[in-house]
C-alpha cells in the first residue's frame, strides 16, 4: 500500500494570488473536475499546485512529462525481482488510489499515445484500465487530475489534442503585473523591495522582445534566482547576467541588447 502521508504537503507554500484562480480551483476541486494550467514557464503554475494541495490538506503527485515517457510511465508495469514478477502501481495509478492530485507538469512533451491513458479518469467513468495486470481500477472519491502546459511552446508537432483538451476546466496564467512580482521576489528571498523591482523592470524589458529574438520572456523563477546571487553579494550587474540573460538565449544580438538594459538599470 502506498504511503499517502509522504505525499502530503506539511508547510504552508508561499502563493500569491494573481486572481480568482483560488476560488476557481476550489469550485473545480469541489466537483472533482480536470484542471488545466495554462501559462509560461515559471509563472507559478507548480506553486500553486502546491499551495491548493496543501489548502486542501490532500496529497500531491507531481510528474515532470517528457517525450520519453511511456504509458507505463504513468500507469505501472510488472518488474521482475528475486521473488519473481511484481507489480508496480505508476504515478497516475497511486494517485488514483490513495485520492491524490495528481499534477502532470508540461503535458505537451508527452507523445499523444501516452496522453490518451488520462482519457478515462477524465470523463464521468473516473477509472484507469490497468490493462497488463487485467485491473479497472476505479479512482478514489478525493482523487483529481491537474495538468500543465505552455501555450508559448505550441506548435504542430506538440499541441494537445481537441479529445484531451475538452476533457479538462482551463486557467490562464501569466507573470504577475510589476508591483505583485516584485513583492513575490521580496517576500520568497528576503531582498529589499526597490531592488525587486528594478530586477522586474528588467524582466519587463526582455518580455518585450518575446516573439522579436526570443522564445520565452524572463520567467519569475529567474529573477527569484538573481535576487539570491543579490543576496549572495554577487554584483547587481553579473547577477543579472548569469540568471536573467544568459540563460534564455545564445544569440549575441540579442545578448548584448540585454546586457545594455541591464547596464542602464544597475
Ligand atoms: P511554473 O510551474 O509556472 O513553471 P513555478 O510555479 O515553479 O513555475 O514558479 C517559479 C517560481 O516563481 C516559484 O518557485 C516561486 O518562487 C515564484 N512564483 C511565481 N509566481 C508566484 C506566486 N504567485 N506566488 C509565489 N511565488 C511565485
Amino acid at each position: 500500500m502506498s504511503d499517502t502521508a509522504q505525499y502530503l504537503i506539511r508547510q504552508e507554500p508561499f502563493y500569491q494570488p494573481l486572481h480568482e484562480e483560488v476560488a476557481l480551483y476550489q469550485a473545480a476541486w469541489d466537483e472533482r473536475l480536470p484542471v488545466m494550467i495554462k501559462g509560461p514557464t515559471g509563472c507559478g503554475k507548480s506553486r500553486f499546485v502546491e499551495y491548493m494541495a496543501w489548502r486542501l490538506g490532500r496529497p500531491l503527485i507531481t510528474v515532470a512529462c517528457n517525450e520519453d515517457m511511456t504509458a507505463s510511465d504513468l500507469v505501472g508495469r510488472y518488474l521482475l525481482d528475486a521473488g519473481g514478477t511484481r507489480w508496480l502501481d505508476g504515478p497516475l495509478t497511486t494517485a488514483a488510489r490513495i485520492g491524490a492530485i495528481c499534477y502532470l507538469d508540461e503535458i505537451v512533451e508527452a507523445r499523444q499515445d501516452t496522453t490518451v491513458v488520462i482519457h478515462p479518469l477524465t470523463d464521468h467513468r473516473r477509472v484507469l484500465p490497468l490493462d497488463k495486470k487485467g485491473e479497472l481500477l476505479e479512482a478514489h472519491a478525493d482523487f483529481q487530475l491537474v495538468i500543465s502546459y505552455n501555450p508559448g511552446y505550441q506548435s504542430l508537432m506538440k499541441d494537445l489534442k481537441q479529445s484531451t483538451k475538452q476533457r479538462f476546466t482551463a486557467l490562464h496564467f501569466d507573470y504577475a503585473d510589476a508591483d505583485t512580482e516584485a513583492g513575490i521576489i521580496a517576500t520568497e528571498t528576503g531582498t529589499d523591495p526597490a531592488l525587486a523591482q528594478r530586477l522586474v523592470q528588467m524582466a519587463g524589458a526582455a518580455r518585450n522582445l518575446k516573439g522579436h529574438g526570443l522564445d520565452e520572456g524572463i520567467s519569475t523563477r529567474l529573477l527569484v534566482y538573481a535576487a539570491r546571487l543579490l543576496k549572495r553579494g554577487v554584483a547587481p550587474r553579473a547577477a543579472c547576467r548569469m540568471a536573467l540573460v544568459d540563460p534564455i538565449t545564445d544569440d549575441k544580438d540579442i545578448r548584448s541588447t540585454l546586457y545594455h538594459a541591464i547596464d542602464a538599470l544597475f
